[in-house]
């Protein structure tokens, strides 16, 4: 049965909430930049709306109950700070303080003239600041709906409750104070949280690349203790399998079974081999090329000859067309080679049994380049393997180390030349390796 190749699975929650919890503390850091200032705030559009009711001549119980709300809010802003200089502010504070701003300009707008008040103005900044603090959300649709009431139950209350609307010149200066500083809380406001989301963004990068750094060093880690236990377990491998051909001569002709037994640790050994071999070469660092002119059609038969026996066994023919040179390190470019044909050799022993497949290698020597061709007319290799192919550890056959087209691919880049795959299912693969004639 193949193996599937695993994929790692995502934990989008972890960072999602990471994320959350940052935006949370970030938003509560602004809560308690502004609450701390909101008393010095409030004391100021205080005065001067309370300044220029005076200045109207408007009614005295009037601008004594506006003088009320004002000192009331302002005392409650101070015992709200002075309850948050030890404890954090949370949520819950954040969204009843706007409440509690909504409710206190209620009853300065229901004070001096209604929906008609030149302070009507002021719910609109108190309800857009909400939105801006919690995003898309309850508190948001909550503090909405709460102007909404607010709103209506100015517009239902009677004249004779609400009273006039303070006369001209002085409404419009009061609408244009109303107006100026609830530009002036929102964008500082907005300011501040923007610097806010600023920092998230800054967090979030740090994080992410101590995570990649993280996982960097583990896989290194983990590389360079497969390579140490694959090379430490080359001689220990070879020794048994030096002793078991030696057992295999030592046994007397007549024993069949004995000898079959050896003959499968035999191929187990071979098959240990192979993996351990194909992992040394993944693992040895590229720096070192040690390039020489190279006769590739020379190479592609040392290693057919290396081939050979595995592609006789599986009925494929060897046929090789051409010949040239290119400057290259040959033992990396000879194991490149014998993994691409190995995979061609493997995938046309799979054919039906009577065809006769054969493994072609074309040679051409073009201007600049070297094109080598590794045709089969195997099993072929799917869209989505095509794809995958090449990336480390991906492989389809049971033992398989996945290894093999990653190697070959990074040999030839390493020589500035290019690896391709061109597949059809059923119909066999073409592995296109471009090299450069000069280095
Ligand atoms: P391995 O040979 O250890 O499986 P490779 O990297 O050499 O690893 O190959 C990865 C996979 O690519 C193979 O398992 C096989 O499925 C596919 N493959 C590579 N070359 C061919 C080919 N010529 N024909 C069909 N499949 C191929
Ligand atoms: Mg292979």
């Amino acid at each position: 049965m193949p193996t599937k190749p695993t994929t790692r699975p995502t934990v989008p929650t972890a960072r999602t909430s990471r994320y959350q919890a940052l935006r949370r503390a970030q938003r509560l850091d602004v809560a308690a930049w502004f609450l701390r200032r909101r008393p010095a705030l409030t004391f100021v559009i205080a005065s001067i709306n309370v300044g220029l009711l005076l200045a109207a001549h408007y009614s005295w119980q009037r601008i004594g109950l506006i003088f009320g709300a004002y000192l009331t809010y302002i005392v409650y802003q101070l015992g709200d700070w002075l309850w948050h200089r030890r404890r954090p502010i949370d949520d819950r504070t954040l969204f009843r303080a706007g409440l509690v701003t909504l409710t206190f300009m209620g009853i300065n707008i229901g004070a001096t003239g209604g929906l008609s008040s030149p302070l009507a103005i002021s719910i609109l900044p108190v309800t857009v600041g909400t939105f801006v603090a919690y995003g898309r959300g309850r508190e948001s649709l909550l503090a909405a709906l709460y102007a909404v009431a607010v709103s209506l139950g100015l517009a239902l209350l009677p004249v004779n409750v609400v009273g006039l609307r303070p006369e001209y010149p002085y409404d419009v200066a009061l609408t244009l104070a109303s107006t100026l500083f609830g530009i002036f809380v929102l964008l500082s406001s907005m300011g501040r949280l923007s610097d806010a989301m600023g920092t998230i963004e800054d967090k979030l990068d740090r994080m992410r690349e101590d995570v990649i750094v993280g996982a960097e060093q583990r896989g290194q880690a983990l590389e360079s203790i497969g390579a140490k236990v694959a090379h430490e377990l080359k001689n220990p491998l070879a020794a048994i399998k030096g002793l078991t051909q030696l057992l295999d001569r030592s046994l007397a002709p007549e024993d069949a079974r004995a000898r079959e037994r050896i003959a499968v640790v035999t191929s187990e050994i071979t098959r240990m081999e192979t993996i351990l071999r194909d992992y040394l070469s993944f693992e040895r660092p590229l720096t070192d090329l040690r390039r020489e002119l190279v006769d590739v059609a020379r190479l592609v038969d040392d290693v057919f000859a290396v081939l050979e026996a595995r592609a006789a066994s599986a009925g494929v023919g060897l046929r090789r067309l051409g010949s040239a040179s290119v400057m290259a390190d040959p033992r990396r470019l000879k194991e490149a080679l014998l993994n691409i044909l190995a995979n061609a050799v493997e995938a046309s022993g799979e054919r039906a049994p009577g065809s006769q497949p054969s493994v072609d290698v074309e040679i051409d020597d073009a201007a600049d380049v070297v094109v080598v061709r590794v045709r089969d007319h195997g099993r072929g290799i799917g869209k989505d393997e095509l794809a995958r192919l090449g990336t480390p550890f991906f492989t389809t056959r049971e033992g398989g180390t996945g290894l093999g087209v990653c190697l070959a691919r990074s040999v030839v880049t390493q020589h500035g030349g290019e690896l391709t795959y061109d597949s059809v299912v059923g119909a066999g693969t073409t592995a296109t390796l471009t090299l450069p004639t000069a280095a």
